[in-house]
């Protein structure tokens, strides 16, 4: 993605799902969908609470956290404009089985449950595309249990900068330490460190809440690979 589309293109042609479908098929869900602003941290879906609707994030990121006793353990996976947010009602279930709320604030394409249903008894390109976004998924997730494990908070924390700054579509972007520590599963006064070491090696500029990635090389350096191996699999996998 490059770093200005989010200027250039916010229609829905900027969601990697819809960009794949046929005119035919985009208006059949063009037409089932409004657009909504989401503001920060609010919650699409709750553990275990019934699904209504699903996203196609534009502008907007999500994140797809796990819980331990009621608080965000760590954040599973990361949807923006190159995913969906509803795989559970695509594979059949009603129910969320983790917690998503909006990372980034922005815009989304919301559509009803049963609307997506309706679109995708046509078992048409829709079909096909949250199929092949559900194995990017899995990838993601399985990626991000070894990340979690193998990689240093500093190499996590840079891969979860670029990841983000990709999705939104700009190398700067609203970010509290709070909110990187929760995303990490690590506590405060490391993310704080681990911010500190980025932006002591001009990686970063972090002040009042707000994230500027000054050279996206160096952090692509400071990163694990598991940057590159999920956004090349994406890409691979969200194309038309
Ligand atoms: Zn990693």
């Amino acid at each position: 993605m490059d770093d200005d589309t989010a200027t250039t293109d916010r229609g829905p042609a900027r969601n990697a799902v819809l960009k794949q479908l046929p005119q035919q098929e985009l208006a059949r869900v063009l037409a089932r969908c409004e657009e909504v602003q989401l503001g920060l941290k609010h919650v699409v879906y709750d553990e275990g609470k019934a699904i209504e609707h699903v996203y196609f994030p534009l502008t907007a990121v999500f994140s797809h956290v796990a819980l331990v006793d009621g608080q965000v353990a760590v954040e599973v996976g990361t949807i923006g404009p190159e995913g969906f947010v509803g795989l559970p009602a695509f594979l059949g279930t009603t129910r969320s089985p983790n917690a998503v709320f909006s990372q980034i604030e922005g815009a989304s394409l919301r559509m009803s449950v049963e609307a997506l249903h309706d679109v995708l008894r046509g078992d048409g390109a829709l079909h096909r595309a949250l199929s092949r976004y559900t194995q990017a998924m899995l990838l993601q997730l399985a990626q991000n249990v070894a990340c979690n494990t193998q990689h240093t908070v500093e190499e996590r924390a840079a891969r979860w900068l670029l990841m983000t700054a990709d999705r939104v579509g700009s190398l700067t972007f609203p970010m509290t330490q709070e909110f990187l520590a929760q995303m990490l599963g690590v506590r405060r006064p490391t993310v704080s460190l681990t911010a500190g070491v980025l932006q002591t090696a001009g990686l970063i500029r972090y002040a009042r809440g707000v994230i500027t990635v000054v050279d996206r090389e160096g952090l692509l350096d400071a990163s694990c690979d598991c940057y590159l191996l999920l956004r090349e699999e994406f890409e691979r996998l969200t194309q038309p």
